[in-house]
Parts: structure tokens; C-alpha cells; sequence
């Protein structure tokens, strides 16, 4: 293609609403433009690395036995009833009546329009196992589109169901997914990994999310050090913590004391205060979990996981009691609470890993009190002792015992074991080999491929612009005519285009009438992986030059008997991917 006949509006500077990288880039290279919140027009080259990142998905896709179809945007309310969601979708959803005053919503997942369509295809397990999807456009309302492609309101992305007879079936599915998934991540040659999304991170799980490691990710991940050794990652949110070797000398401890800790109100005041570390304070967290008041214990230094706690109780609603409800329930004013003394408080938890010691600081349920020598097994009565804080930096890994690390990712794909929840909910069903009427088994797998784009470079890029790795690369090749004017050169340029185009290689021919300095510009802007730049005074000399993005390495060919000399570095750029 030859720049003069294409649309690549590129920018000297991004507009000052873009954030992360990502979106600048996109924006600056001429790929993007926003319609309007969390909404955008796709350009030529932008549209190219999207078709990209979908036809690699649709290659591994077709090769694990999944057929594509496509279903419509528009969904009629009546099927989202029916699985219940509705009512339980919330503002994401976008909602709206036709002329005839039916209501109808814009899908932003499809689970309602193909357990329908299954439903009146399937009669027998003899028809199954099948595993369909789509590449499509899909619509949430998010309450905060962001960050260009990373989080915007219409996306692109590929969902596949699977539909099987029996669990072992829909276990199988499930693998040969995660197995598609990994490699499709792997031919767009991204850093990534797949990450247990199940809060039971011990043994097997059905969920994976499979995350680009970006340091401006969103999500961050608890991943073991013994990778790829040890392939356990985990969300933070959702990564097991393991019980520590308990403290068995109770009997030798202090017994507890009262201490004057006079407006200090939070872990770092009373440490300073006391002079001791954060790590030998005990914080109480007072929680209402539906209605009931529950106190949570953790280290001075710990961040208590909502879901963790949320799972152990079993409820639907948990929150942070109020400063009246403190007041309530420990008789101080916020900032003094503790386990022992509290007022109608029947569930205390308390994490797992306090069991190190039996010497604790903690709240005295009393206004500028602290007690000290604070022994859990002796002075306090523990409902239960589990898992309920964030995992950090070092906790051992769950699998191995190695020490984790946390990163930080972009989820570009999940993917789900549903089981029956929408089969049972909307009657999908199937007779089984004994003429009996049983739920299909379900399986969802999601890739966000418009997200992939943005994740890609905010994986590869630098201070000049985007580095393309080459499978989602617009073009493979840039030919950088540096003189248009002078004959030679152009000649020469438009043998090593016609040569490139001629190996079936996606080429971009520069032939503007622009400033050298401008082509350089844009060309490592937009991220070519590999640069062929024809001038004349290197054409004089007998050579053309060359610069493979990635290593900013520059080089020269030898401009008479370029076939040879270009093949090889063309294999040297790739080489770089592997
Ligand atoms: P997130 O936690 O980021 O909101 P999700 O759990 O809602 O994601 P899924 O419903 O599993 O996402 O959707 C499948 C994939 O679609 C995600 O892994 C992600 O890559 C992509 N995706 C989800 N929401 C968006 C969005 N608003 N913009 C772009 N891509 C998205
Ligand atoms: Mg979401």
C-alpha cells in the first residue's frame, strides 16, 4: 500500500484526555478516533492490527473443533427475564423499546441468545458436544469508560459456548479452550499468563482470565517465582493465602495490659505512639454482613479481601459498619476497636496468619485505649480462624511453596465453567443414552479482542511510539522513499516495494513528499516492525538502509542485490519475537 493513497492522519501531539499509552498511541498513529465516550471509529491501520488479533483467534479457534457464527446486537428483554438477569444486570445494560413498546437491550455478552437458539435445536445427547462462537460488537454501559480500547463502551470480542452432555465433557471443553486461549496469546506474541480466577485456588479451577503483564494494568496478580517451573497465578483478590506454623507458647505470654494511646486512631499512630511495628498491631474491622455485625481481625499491615470474607459468611451483602455502628458495638468513638469487650458481636474472624504469635497490640473497646500482651487463644473468643486477607509480595505460592510476586496485568480473555445456570433457568435440555431429561452443560470463554489491540502496546512501545510485534503488525515492512524527486531513488524504492509485495509480505510504502525527518517520525510511530529507507546518498554509496523497530538497530543492504541480504534480516527481525 502506498501512504499517499492511504488514511493515516497521524499526530504530533495526543489530546490531553488520553491517559495511558495505549489510547495516546492509537490516537497519535492515526489508528482511532472517539466518536464519543467509550466509543470509536476504527482507521485504516487501526483496523488492520484489529483484524489481526481476530483472525489469530479465529484460527485457533476453528482449529480446537469451535464454529463461528454471528448473532445479533439487538436482544429482546423477554430472554433476559428468563435467565433472571434483567433485574440483576444492573446499568451496564443498555435498555430501550422498540414502536411497539417491547423492550429490548444491546448485548453485552450472549449467553441468553444462544441457550435459546440451543434450546430449540438440541433433542439429544448424540448431538452433542458442540462449541460455537462469534466475533462481534458488544455494548456495556460501563459507569467509567477508559483508558481509549482498555475499557470502552462498544467493544469488540470473540465469545464462544461450549455445550456438552455429560461434566466430564464439559471439563474437556473447558482445557481445550484454555489450551486455544494459550495459544492464541502466544502466536500475537504477548507477554501474558493465565491466572486462576476461582477463589478456591487450590487444585483444579474452571476459571482462567489470561492477562497481559503491563505495568499499567488494572488487575493486579499474586504470580510464583518458580515460573514457568511453577505456572501458578492467581487475581490478588482471589489468591489463597496459606496458614502459617501456629505459635504454641501461649502459656509463657504477658498477661494482657491497658495503655493510654490518647488520639491515636490508626495503625501508624499507635505504632509511633508505642514505638513498635505495624506488624505486632492487630486492627479489628467492624462489618455488617446482612444486618449482622461481624468483626474482622488482621495484621496491623493487611488489607482485608472482601470476597474471601464474603464466601466464608456465605451472604449476599457486606459492608463497613458506620461510625455510629462502631460507637455501637465497641463503646469508642472509631479508632478503638478490638476483640475483646465488644457488644453484640457474635461473628469474629480472624485471619488465619495471627496465629503467629500470641503477643498482639489491639484496640480496648474504650475511647484512647490500646491493650497490650493481647493473646487470641486465651483472652478472645474466635468464631473463626481462615483465610481472609489480600495475598502480598513473598506469601508462599499455593502450589509450590515458592515465594509470589505480585505483577500488574490487563485481562484480555476469561474464560468459565457455568454449568447449568442458564440451561436449568431457560430449559435447555437434552435425553440422555437412558431417555432421561437433563440441563446442558455449559462452558463461556471470552477474548476482549479490541482490548488486545491496546494491550499489545501498552506492551510494546517506546518514547518515538508503538513496536508492533509482527502477527499483529498493520504492515510487516515500511519503504521509506526519502527523496520522491529524484529518479534513482524512486526506481529503486519501487523494485524493493514490488520485491516485498511480491514475497507476500504486507508492505507500506512511504512515497510522500514530506521532510525526511517527518517519514522517520511516523514510521517508528506507528510501529512497522522492520524499516527500509532508500536516500540518496547511501543509494550512491551502493546501499539502502534499515532499522528493525524493536531493537532500534540500524543497517544497511546492498541496494543492487537487496533479495538476499533483505530476506535474512527479515528472518533476524522475527527471530526477535520468538
Ligand atoms: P472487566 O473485569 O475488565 O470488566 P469482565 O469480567 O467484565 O472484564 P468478560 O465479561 O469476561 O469481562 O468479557 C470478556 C472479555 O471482554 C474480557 O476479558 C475483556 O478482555 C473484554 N472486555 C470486557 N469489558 C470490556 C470493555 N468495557 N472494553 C473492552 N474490552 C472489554
Ligand atoms: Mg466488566
Amino acid at each position: 500500500m502506498r501512504w499517499t493513497r492511504s488514511y493515516i492522519p497521524t499526530l504530533k501531539e495526543a489530546p490531553s484526555d488520553a491517559e495511558v499509552i495505549s489510547h495516546k498511541l492509537l490516537l497519535r498513529a492515526g489508528m482511532i478516533r472517539r466518536l464519543t465516550s467509550g466509543i470509536y471509529t476504527w482507521l485504516p491501520l487501526g483496523l488492520r492490527a484489529l483484524n489481526k488479533a481476530a483472525d489469530i483467534v479465529r484460527k485457533e479457534m476453528d482449529e480446537a473443533g469451535a464454529q463461528e457464527i454471528l448473532m445479533p446486537t439487538v436482544q429482546p428483554a423477554d430472554l433476559w427475564s428468563e435467565s433472571g438477569r434483567w433485574e440483576k444486570y444492573g446499568k451496564e445494560l443498555l435498555r430501550f423499546k422498540d414502536r411497539h413498546e417491547r423492550d429490548y437491550c444491546l448485548g453485552p455478552t450472549h449467553e441468553e441468545v444462544i441457550t435459546d437458539l440451543l434450546r430449540g435445536e438440541i433433542r439429544s445427547y448424540r448431538q452433542l458436544p458442540i462449541n460455537l462462537y462469534q466475533i462481534q460488537t458488544k455494548f456495556r454501559d460501563e459507569i467509567r469508560p477508559r483508558f481509549g480500547l482498555m475499557r470502552g463502551r462498544e467493544f469488540l470480542m470473540k465469545d464462544a459456548y461450549s455445550f456438552d452432555s455429560t461434566d466430564e465433557g464439559a471439563d474437556k471443553s473447558y482445557m481445550s479452550m484454555r489450551d486455544a486461549y494459550t495459544q492464541i496469546f502466544t502466536n500475537m506474541a504477548l507477554n501474558f499468563r493465565p491466572v486462576e480466577a476461582d477463589s478456591g485456588a487450590i487444585g483444579g479451577s474452571f476459571s482462567h482470565e489470561f492477562m497481559v503483564l503491563a505495568e499499567t494494568g488494572e488487575d493486579t496478580i499474586a504470580a510464583c517465582t518458580a515460573w514457568p517451573k511453577c505456572s501458578f497465578a492467581a487475581n490478588v483478590e482471589r489468591c489463597a493465602v496459606l496458614p502459617q506454623k501456629a505459635d504454641t507458647s501461649s502459656a509463657e505470654s504477658l498477661p494482657m495490659l491497658e495503655v493510654d494511646t490518647p488520639h491515636a486512631h490508626t495503625v501508624e499512630d499507635i505504632a509511633k505512639f508505642l514505638s513498635v511495628n505495624k506488624n505486632t498491631i492487630l486492627k479489628t474491622l467492624l462489618l455488617i454482613a446482612d444486618g449482622k455485625p461481624v468483626a474482622a481481625l488482621l495484621r496491623g499491615d493487611r488489607e482485608l479481601n472482601m470476597i474471601k470474607l464474603k464466601n466464608l459468611l456465605d451472604v449476599e451483602e457486606l459492608d463497613f459498619a458506620n461510625p455510629e455502628q462502631v460507637t455501637r458495638h465497641t463503646n469508642a468513638p472509631v479508632g478503638f476497636a478490638g476483640p475483646v469487650g465488644l457488644h453484640d458481636v457474635k461473628l469474629i474472624i480472624a485471619d488465619h496468619e495471627l496465629n503467629i504469635t500470641n503477643d498482639w497490640v489491639a484496640g480496648a473497646n474504650k475511647k484512647d485505649t490500646h491493650v497490650m500482651h493481647l493473646n487470641l487463644h486465651r483472652d478472645a473468643s474466635i468464631t473463626q480462624w481462615a483465610d481472609i486477607r489480600n495475598a502480598v509480595e513473598n506469601d508462599p505460592c499455593p502450589h509450590c511453596g515458592t515465594a509470589l510476586e505480585l505483577k500488574k496485568g490487563i485481562e484480555v480473555g476469561h474464560i468459565f465453567k457455568l454449568g447449568t445456570k442458564y440451561s436449568e433457568s431457560m430449559k435447555a435440555v437434552f435425553v440422555d443414552e437412558n431417555g432421561i431429561e437433563n440441563p446442558i452443560i455449559m462452558g463461556c470463554y471470552g477474548i476482549g479482542v479490541s482490548r488486545v489491540v491496546a494491550a499489545c502496546i501498552e506492551q510494546n512501545n517506546d518514547a518515538n511510539g508503538i513496536i508492533f510485534p509482527p502477527p499483529l503488525a498493520p504492515y510487516k515492512v515500511t519503504v521509506i522513499n526519502l527523496d520522491p524527486k529524484n529518479e534513482a531513488v524512486t526506481a529503486k524504492a519501487d523494485a524493493i516495494y514490488a520485491y516485498i509485495k511480491g514475497k507476500n509480505l504486507e508492505v507500506i510504502y512511504d512515497d510522500r513528499e514530506e521532510r525526511p525527518g517527518i517519514k522517520f517520525k511516523d514510521a517508528d510511530l506507528i510501529g512497522i516492525p522492520l524499516q527500509i529507507i532508500i536516500g540518496g546518498k547511501s543509494l550512491e554509496k551502493g546501499f539502502v538502509e534499515t532499522k528493525i523497530r524493536k531493537s532500534n538497530e540500524k543497517g544497511q543492504i546492498n541496494a543492487e542485490n537487496y533479495e538476499k541480504e533483505f530476506d535474512a534480516l527479515y528472518e533476524e527481525m522475527l527471530s526477535m519475537w520468538k
